[in-house]
């Protein structure tokens, strides 16, 4: 007799609970990572976009302001070069000089130097002070190169002590009739333009707007990353050379100057020597995106997590309720005192085996087993003994049936039936003669006058009597009968009696 383990429930239900809510969790993350890299990457494209338009602002602010600086050079060379300058009143002749000079705003000095570099002319007076800025690098680029056009120079500051802004100079060539270096015009203009520019623009901490010229010194900074950055020579930084390398475009790269990591967008001025620069912080520029990605994974995160919880409760549940499901099954076939199947268990089995032997012609073999003279053993022992005694034999019964179709069942009170597939009479018979022969040898109970003892009827159905399942079990029934009659504790087969 052996209660039946509960098996664990089907692998197939179970899986696909877990196969689907895997899937759905990697789902989830795949899409929410694509959105956030969609996400990265327009913010990206969104900053390019607006730094853009920064740089072409400043572009087209510096470009309009250059070329009134330029205008202003170029009128007072033509002015220079007039015969009848020297005619007319030094007013006028002042006047004729430099009119076009007031309109540029944030306006230092505008001069006229001869060819030693002295000053002839100057917009500030009638009669200039005998300065020479023959060593100026201006001055040497006109001297040098008969082609440096507009020349703008390095910033510098003005060596007297009351005025310590930054400047910068736009100058131009003045030749003579034959081409000769007759001096240079030069214009001043103070820095604070480009920070008043600058200024106007917002952008976050840690970018900064530059301007450079093409030789990589930098001309102005909004706001100043470190002190004494104007006129700081950048030509040899990796991200300048590329820089001036592609003109305009934008790249992300480290900042030497930071150590971190910026988004430069870059523009020429023009045709002039001049670079636009702006530099977002990478950090500021994916600060919000960062705020939103960390949000977004957080909640898909617990959302994953709280779906994979709620997975692996319904599996519990799944699991607890197939437990008992089959603990109910199992109830409902097992028989309660002596744990072997119960009368509709083989009821069932019966029919089924019956069923198969037709199909197959193998024989099946019936065992009636009823508990000799039980009725005085109850009167004698109690019920509760009695009961012990069903147990003992049932145990009996069920240990002496080893294949798995073999099936020991109550059959009702003290019978029990036993179905023996594919087993003949000879088989089936030796199996009785353990029955019978174990319960003899059971423990006797205190008090009892002999053994315990049964007796079987049995009976066979093969292809030689194909009788049917009705007949098979009155058969076994009759042949348990003559058992009873021919003395008990004893085996009759149904064929042979
Ligand atoms: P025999 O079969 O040898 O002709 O005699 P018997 O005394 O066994 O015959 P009978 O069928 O008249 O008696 C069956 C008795 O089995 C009746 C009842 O007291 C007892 N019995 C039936 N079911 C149970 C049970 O579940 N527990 C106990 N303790 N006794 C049972
Ligand atoms: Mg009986
Ligand atoms: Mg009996």
């Amino acid at each position: 007799m052996s209660q039946r383990r509960v098996r664990p429930p089907p692998a197939h239900p179970e899986l696909l609970l877990l196969l689907g809510s895997g899937l759905t969790v990697v789902l989830i993350v795949i899409i929410v990572a694509a959105l956030l890299v969609r996400e990265h990457a327009s913010t990206l494209q969104a900053a390019t976009r607006s730094t853009t338009n920064i740089a072409q602002l400043i572009n087209a602010d510096a470009l309009r302001n250059v070329e009134l600086y330029d205008l202003a050079l170029k009128g007072l060379i033509a002015a220079r070069q007039r015969e009848d300058l020297a005619k007319v009143d030094a007013n006028i002749q002042h006047l004729l000089q430099f009119d076009l000079a007031t309109a540029a705003p944030f306006k230092g000095e505008v001069l006229m130097l001869d060819a030693n570099g002295t000053v002839i002319a100057d917009s500030s007076t009638l009669q200039p002070t005998a300065r020479n800025f023959a060593d100026r690098d201006y001055f040497q680029a006109h001297v040098n190169n008969p082609q440096a056009g507009l020349f703008i120079s390095r910033p510098f500051r003005v060596h007297c002590e009351c005025d310590q802004v930054w400047r910068m100079a736009f100058s131009r060539r003045v030749s003579g009739p034959n081409g000769e270096f007759t001096g240079v015009a030069v214009a001043t203009m103070r820095l604070a333009y480009f920070d008043q520019l600058f200024n106007t623009l917002t952008i976050g901490n840690g970018s900064s707007v530059n301007l450079l010229n093409n030789r990589g010194i930098l001309l102005a900074q909004q706001p100043l990353l470190e002190r004494d950055m104007i006129d700081k020579d950048l030509s040899e930084r990796p991200n300048f050379k590329r820089i001036l390398r592609e003109g305009s475009g934008s790249f992300q790269a480290v900042s030497a100057i930071t150590g971190k990591e910026r988004l430069y967008t870059f523009t020429t001025v023009g045709d002039l020597p001049l670079i636009v620069v702006v530099a977002l912080s990478r950090e500021d520029v994916f600060a919000p995106w960062k705020r939103a990605a960390l949000l977004t994974s957080g909640a898909t995160g617990i959302l994953c997590v709280g779906l994979l919880w709620l997975t692996w409760m319904l599996r519990r549940e799944l699991r607890r309720r197939y437990r008992a499901e089959r603990v109910l099954s199992e109830l409902a076939a097992t028989d309660p005192l002596t744990g072997l199947a119960n009368r509709r268990v083989l009821d069932e089995r019966l029919r089924q085996e019956w069923d198969r032997a037709q199909r197959s012609t193998e024989a099946l073999t019936l065992l009636m087993i009823d508990v000799d003279h039980f009725k005085a053993f109850n009167d004698r022992h109690g019920h509760s003994g009695g009961d012990e005694a069903l147990r003992a034999v049932a145990q009996v019964i069920g240990d002496n049936i080893r294949r798995p179709a073999d099936l020991a069942a109550r059959y009702g009170g003290e019978e029990f039936a036993v179905v023996l597939p594919h087993t003949d009479a000879k088989g089936a018979m030796v199996i009785a003669e353990h029955i019978r022969s174990s319960v003899e040898r059971l423990p006797r109970a205190a008090g009892s006058e002999g053994p315990i003892t049964v007796s079987i009827g049995m009976s066979t159905w093969d292809k030689r009597n194909r009788q049917s399942l009705e007949a098979l079990l009155l058969s076994a029934d009759q042949a348990l009968y003559e058992a009873k009659h021919g003395g008990r504790n004893r085996i009759v087969d149904a064929i042979r009696h």
